[in-house]
């Protein structure tokens, strides 16, 4: 299928309307970011790649990195981790405190922040070096060493991360956190801070959709049965409190972040990567979630 076309064809249909939404300002960099940008990059396990816009223009992935944390934790905790998190869409926001409260500390899964928190202690517990592990895990997804940590972007976080600190520190009055809060802040902080472009995001989640093994070099990242497991969270909860209306319009398992960049994946086919930084009021991003539509729509792709 020639992409390429697709791309610019649908691009000229979601140019025209007006770049509704807010750049994420409540963490102060990402206030920075020039609101027009727009990159779509697709990466087919057979290896063609089609791109557009600023596809190669790398953007805070933000929430992305979720998976990422996921993937790693659950390779070695195995089904004991859903002990500490679960599967279930929210129904509440990506930030929220009150169900955890209800829920006695442990987050409805590990997309929203307080699941995201559970899974960066379960990391740190596991890794020798945390951050160090992490990012040659995420370099050796991506096959490229020049991925990394944000430090401005972290720092901008962690100065303005009060919701993140009680969220933690509510999960650690119910024993659902082992390390130091700080220290697991700190972590959590530096994997949303990670930078990639549409691009790279494409190369590094593409064993998803190709049974949990890494097409570039045949490395087997996650076993069949988990490797549907993790698409099958992102499809419930994915998107925030708006992962019924994503499955709705566009079909596809996948993972936003507020840094507007979204990825999604069509098992045995595709990974595809959109970047938009202006979100929508659920915190999506409103542009990339229009030409995820309008691309499902017109390729006649869906898991569904
Ligand atoms: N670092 C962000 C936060 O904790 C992640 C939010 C997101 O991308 O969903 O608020």
């Amino acid at each position: 299928m020639n992409y390429s076309s697709i791309f610019s064809s649908i691009y000229s249909q979601i140019d025209h309307l007006s770049n509704r939404g807010e750049l994420a300002t409540y963490i102060p960099e990402l206030g920075n970011v020039s609101p027009n940008k727009f990159g779509v990059s697709l990466l087919s396990i057979s290896g063609e790649e089609y791109s557009f816009g600023d596809f190669d223009e790398r953007f805070s992935i933000q929430s992305i990195a979720k998976v990422l944390a996921l993937v790693l934790a659950y390779a070695s905790e195995n089904e004991k981790l859903w002990k500490r998190v679960g599967v279930e869409p929210s129904g509440t926001a990506f930030n929220s405190l009150v169900q955890l409260e209800y829920d006695m500390g442990i987050p409805r899964n590990p997309f929203i922040n307080a699941g995201a928190i559970v899974i960066s202690d379960i990391l740190i517990s596991q890794l020798k070096n945390p951050k160090a592990d992490f990012i040659a895990f995420v370099r050796s997804l991506s096959g490229n060493n020049s991925i990394d940590y944000c430090e401005r972007i972290a720092k901008s976080e962690k100065n303005s991360g009060y919701r993140n600190a009680a969220l933690v520190n509510l999960m650690k009055s119910f024993g659902n956190i082992e390390n130091e809060v700080n220290v697991v802040l700190d972590f959590y902080f530096n994997l949303c801070s990670i930078q990639m472009s549409c691009s790279e995001l494409t190369q590094t989640f593409l064993f998803l959709a190709n049974k949990g093994i890494n097409p570039n070099n045949n490395e087997r990242i996650l076993s069949l049965s988990k490797t549907k497991r993790v698409n099958a969270v992102m499809q419930l909860c994915g998107f925030y409190d708006e992962a019924g209306e994503f499955s709705f319009k566009v079909g596809l398992p996948g993972k936003s972040g507020v840094g507007g960049g979204i990825i999604a994946i069509l098992p045995n086919q595709y990974c595809i990567g959109v970047w938009s930084p202006k979100l929508n009021r659920k915190g999506n991003s409103y542009k990339g979630m229009k030409f995820l539509e309008l691309f499902t729509t017109k390729t006649e792709t869906s898991i569904f």
